[in-house]
């Protein structure tokens, strides 16, 4: 979303330039941080205290999900961290998704970005979220690690079920039982894919997401998760 604003010219041709909405809100109203909710006066999602304090778990290997090939997730479920995935599902800003891109590419391996044709997919969000948001939090997330390493995105997963049908509250029993059946390609799956999505907590929807890519062709699969529940 842009909109024009007439103080804002063009270096080379002096004509009326388009500004972001982000950077027009910025101008009546200071950034806060999205942990602590003090200024930041680095107008990032967090303050240089918040940013100090994320939880890093210093390349301790997260538990592997069945059917996965590999599992990255650089921070904890916790402070910041957590304050950032809140964030990042209730309203898909850039400037958080821009951070929590930054995170990942710094706290996971070269190795992870370096396979031949590996093409990164998006855990698919339940449908009541997407719906409600108009995006998917964890395709945002994708797009930006997208920018930053070169690799394609590929959407080829979807969930089904009752739009209404969503993860939290339920057992790790039944989210294992459930999401098993909830989760399908939709389309031939990439040989080679890198699972990208927000948290972690037992795993369920990355075996899910895994089983699904299987399915439909891919031969090796890997995940990305911005952090995990200790
Ligand atoms: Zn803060």
């Amino acid at each position: 979303m842009v909109a024009k604003l007439s103080l804002h010219r063009c270096g080379r041709c002096s004509e009326a330039a388009p500004v972001r909405a982000e950077s027009l809100i910025e101008l009546v109203a200071p950034a806060l941080c999205w942990s602590c909710r003090n200024p930041s006066p680095a107008r990032g999602p967090l303050c240089p205290r918040c940013a100090a304090a994320l939880p890093w778990l210093d390349g301790r290997d997260a538990p592997q999900p069945p059917g996965l090939d590999g599992c990255r997730a650089p921070l904890a479920f916790e402070g910041p961290a957590r304050d950032l995935v809140h964030a990042l599902k209730l309203r898909p800003a850039p400037r958080v998704a821009r951070l929590m891109g930054a995170h990942l590419v710094h706290g996971a391996p070269p190795e992870t970005w370096r396979p031949d044709g590996l093409v990164l997919v998006p855990a698919p969000a339940s449908p009541w979220r997407t719906h409600a948001r108009g995006i998917d939090h964890t395709t945002v997330l994708a797009r930006e690690l997208a920018r930053r390493t070169g690799l394609p995105v590929g959407a080829a997963l979807r969930r089904r079920g009752a739009p209404w049908s969503r993860q939290r509250g339920r057992t790790r029993r039944e989210r294992l039982a459930g999401t098993a059946l909830s989760v399908e390609a939709s389309r031939p799956a990439p040989s080679c894919c890198l699972l990208v999505d927000d948290v972690m907590t037992t795993g369920a929807t990355l075996a899910a997401c895994a089983a699904a890519l299987r399915s439909a062709g891919a031969r090796r699969v890997c995940a990305v998760v911005y952090a995990r529940v200790l």
